[in-house]
């Protein structure tokens, strides 16, 4: 046992060395790397790439994670959990023929380009032949790596999400279908009279920032350990607690984007920056599921930030920054733009209510496109279809529709679903918080301190260690409700639309 644990804590050490160093410098391509260096760059990455998969694949540390795995009851908990995540990586690496890694390899090399295409000239047909490949490969994965626990679809929802199944997914949108498709409609019949000209003037770049700089501090992001920087997309990077990386981008016309997302961004960091110390060197030290972490950034970017009492005490501060602009716009005008609702065509776009219905239709298209009911020639025809019997409106253009995202191009099929189950588990999380702490009165103050100090306690002191269902539990005392999501929607849009 002491001999196994020794071999794997080596190993770990040195997998973790790399993996920081090739963050770095996936965060440094992101922003700031000049756009003639990426040939260099890509050999010297290649190289370290191969160190890296000679370590993950060495037969003393396998030995060790097999070793380890057989006598996981001896373990403690965290390193109980951590192993049986190793092992599983380890049997998928295993159970994939060489051969089809390779293939998928050069077939995803390419991709990516043409869906950037076909979305460009706004024609399905010129991805349809790439997409065939990729499902074919996808369905092919799934009986690869199959076992009596998990079939079908299932493999995949349950690498994106740990213990999601289509049974709990289907209750979960079952209800937002039967709950949220008529509401939505409601809302969008009675709409809201407010104006909306000031929003698409011109906002300073450096306002903005400044703005950006004021959340991220009201928030209480910690300086000493996060940068705040610019990048064609938004996104979040830590490199262990000391170092967490968020990007901003800031569109001079759109001035509500970079707010919206360096809240969205600043509570992904929060939860990366605040995993216990005790995890540092473990694999754990990070967010514990893609659901889980979507969950602490929405419940910033929605619940905090998307607030009334939040948005009251922060308001003028924005109103200062943009004295010109919003020198005539009251902040009952402000609240109903921040929290319109619309009718859409775009995912990244959709407001807080109609979002999770961008998300059902990838859900239902994936699950039949895995399990053969569809195929891929009929897709774009099946998304407008159920886009119209969601939305009431007709997708008129692929870039619009089938060809917007990005996912099916890399390969990642059942990873939207964790999109709208991170607002679910937000939902419940307020609900719990709630009676601990007087959720409204916090908002109110000058920073979130409070509301942190719960999550940390209830979330993000926990890294990885747990599964998404044990963090749930621990969290709210209950297994995952998406009833309290259904309510939070209706109870607020209710509110602002004015709807019995
Ligand atoms: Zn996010």
């Amino acid at each position: 046992m002491e001999k196994n644990l020794n071999i794997y804590k080596q190993y770990r050490k040195r997998l973790k060395a790399y993996y920081y160093m090739m963050s770095v410098v996936g965060w440094d391509s992101e922003t700031v790397a000049p756009i003639g260096c990426f040939e260099e760059r890509g050999k010297q990455m290649g190289v370290i790439a191969e160190e890296v998969y000679k370590i993950q694949t060495d037969k003393d540390f396998i030995e060790a994670i097999n070793f380890l795995y057989d006598h996981r009851d001896e373990l403690d908990d965290a390193l109980r959990h951590e192993i049986v995540n190793q092992k599983k990586e380890l049997d998928k690496t295993l159970k994939i023929p060489m051969q089809e890694i390779i293939d998928s390899q050069i077939l995803f090399s390419s991709s990516s380009n043409i869906w950037a295409q076909a979305k460009k000239d706004n024609d399905f047909k010129k991805f349809e032949d790439t997409l065939e490949k990729i499902v074919q490969f996808k369905r092919r994965y799934i009986k690869y790596l199959e076992t009596d626990e998990l079939k079908g679809y299932n493999v995949l929802l349950d690498e994106f999400e740990e213990g999601m199944s289509i049974k709990e997914y289907d209750q979960f949108f079952n209800l937002l279908r039967e709950k949220l498709v008529p509401f939505v409609k409601k809302v969008l019949e009675k709409g809201n009279d407010f104006n909306k000209e000031f929003a698409s003037k011109k906002y300073k770049v450096e306002d903005q920032k400044k703005i950006c700089e004021y959340f991220r501090d009201v928030l209480c992001f910690d300086k000493n350990h996060g940068i705040m920087m610019e990048s064609e997309h938004p996104f979040t990077s830590g490199f262990g607690q000391s170092d967490v990386r968020i990007t901003v981008h800031y569109y001079e016309k759109e001035f509500l984007s970079s707010i919206y997302s360096v809240i969205h961004e600043t509570g992904h960091a929060l939860y990366e920056a605040n995993v216990s110390d005790e995890l540092s060197d473990t694999f754990a030290n990070g967010g514990a599921s893609m659901a889980m972490h979507e969950s602490q950034s929405r419940f910033y970017e929605n619940i905090i930030g998307r607030d009334e009492n939040f948005l009251k005490k922060h308001y003028p501060y924005i109103k200062s920054v943009y004295k010109k602009n919003l020198k005539d716009v009251s902040f009952e005008n402000f609240y109903k733009l921040v929290n319109k609702v619309e009718a859409s065509f775009i995912r990244t776009e959709a407001d807080e209510l109609t979002y999770p219905l961008h998300v059902m239709l990838r859900y239902e298209l994936e699950k039949k496109l895995m399990d053969g009911s569809i195929e891929v020639k009929d897709l774009e025809k099946e998304w407008n279809k159920l886009f119209y019997e969601y939305f009431g409106i007709k997708v008129k253009k692929a870039s619009q529709g089938v060809l917007q995202d990005v996912h099916w191009s890399g390969g990642s099929f059942g990873y939207f679903p964790t999109y709208a189950l991170g607002s679910a588990y937000a939902c419940q999380f307020l609900n719990a918080m709630k009676k601990d702490i007087d959720f409204e009165e916090e908002l109110k103050k000058e920073n979130t301190l409070v509301i942190n100090e719960w999550l940390i306690e209830k979330i993000h002191k926990y890294g990885a260690s747990k599964s998404p269902k044990e963090l749930m539990m621990i969290a709210s005392g209950e297994e995952f409700n998406p009833q309290y999501y259904v309510d939070y929607l209706i109870d607020k849009y209710s509110k602002i639309y004015s709807i019995e």
